[in-house]
């Protein structure tokens, strides 16, 4: 069989860094690696692209897939509902591709239960004047919305120690390079390499 993808779970504060640092890591678009796409009913953002960055739905839309039972987890966050498709998920793994979620510390816990091998890596900024400096210079959201979200960053990052691995984003190139440890170590574990080398290893312990 086939081997499975791996599934890695980024949670964040909004602004700590989640999405530059998994667009960095899939720049050369590696073919072994996918970011899933979620579905969500907030308002697209200026540059935003349905389909590449979000599916973006109406909240009637939203509950009729939930009614079909169409997300692997969903959650409502900042007011607003979030969702990862299941049948992406499990085609994309089933090909071997790892998969990359960025959702919130609800949507991780929803996924852990599911699948307990799941890598969840927690991004925290280095301080929270550096965090709502990040979100202003994304140019991105109303004072209103930054407001609301630092309120909510400290509730998110509460849950931190819900995850396996956590990275302070201070230097982007370190925090990314520690991503990428995380990604090797976890296709260098024993499971993965047998699953992975199969063949290899029954030739190389033949009697
Ligand atoms: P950003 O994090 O500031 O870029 O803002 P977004 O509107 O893109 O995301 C807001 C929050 O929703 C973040 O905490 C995301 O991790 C979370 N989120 C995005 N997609 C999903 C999803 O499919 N499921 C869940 N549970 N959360 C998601
Ligand atoms: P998130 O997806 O977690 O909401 P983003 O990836 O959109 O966060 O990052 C928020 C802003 O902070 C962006 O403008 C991004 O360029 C910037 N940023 C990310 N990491 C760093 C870093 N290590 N140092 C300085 N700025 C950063
Ligand atoms: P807190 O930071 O206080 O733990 O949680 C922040 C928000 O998440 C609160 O609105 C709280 O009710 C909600 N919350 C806490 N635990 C859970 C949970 O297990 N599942 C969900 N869906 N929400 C939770």
């Amino acid at each position: 069989m086939a081997r499975r993808g791996n599934l890695f779970i980024l949670a964040a504060p909004s602004g700590a860094g989640k999405s530059s640092l998994i667009s960095a890591l899939l720049k050369d678009q590696p073919a072994d690696m996918q970011v899933s796409v979620s579905t969500t009913t907030r308002a697209m953002r200026p540059g935003e692209v349905d389909g590449k960055h979000y599916h973006f739905v109406g909240v009637d839309e939203f509950k009729a897939l939930i009614e079909q039972a169409a997300f692997f987890e969903y959650a409502e966050v900042f007011g607003n509902y979030y969702g990862t498709s299941k049948i992406t998920i499990e085609q994309t793994l089933d090909q071997g591709i790892d998969v990359f979620l960025d959702i919130d510390w609800q949507g991780a816990r929803q996924v852990k239960a599911q699948i307990p091998d799941a890598v969840g890596i927690y991004i925290l900024p280095p301080s929270r004047a550096e965090l709502e400096q990040r979100l202003r210079s994304r140019g991105q959201d109303s004072d209103e919305v930054i407001a609301d979200r630092m309120a909510q960053a400290i509730s998110e990052m509460s849950h931190f120690n819900e995850f396996d691995y956590v990275i302070v984003n201070a230097e982007f190139d370190t925090a990314l390079t520690e991503l990428q440890t995380i990604v090797h170590s976890q296709r260098n574990r024993l499971a993965r390499q047998v699953e992975a080398h199969g063949g290899m290893l029954e030739d190389l312990l033949a009697q």
